[in-house]
């Protein structure tokens, strides 16, 4: 599975850069609000809940997907994202 899937194509970046906290690899995505959100450079295996369309009737299933965890969430130096 490719970034480009996860992306749609868009404008990530996809640079890695060194957390100014901790020293981690992290990459900054752009949300789609416009505001950038660190997240680490590895992406896990996630399963998502997607809703599925079909026979007139709207079901939602599980779905496992490429994810990344936002690097507030590991870094130790969390606080400084908090601004
Ligand atoms: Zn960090």
């Amino acid at each position: 599975m490719s970034r480009d899937f996860l992306f749609g194509g868009t404008r990530a970046m996809t640079e890695t850069k060194a957390c100014r906290g901790c020293g981690a690899q992290i990459l900054w995505l752009q949300m789609p609000s416009g505001k950038m959100m660190p997240v680490d450079a590895k992406p896990k295996k996630v399963i998502i809940m997607k809703e599925h369309v079909g026979h007139g009737e709207t079901r939602v299933l599980p779905e496992l997907v490429n994810g990344y965890t936002p690097h507030w969430a590991s870094c130790p130096k969390a606080a400084e994202f908090k601004k």
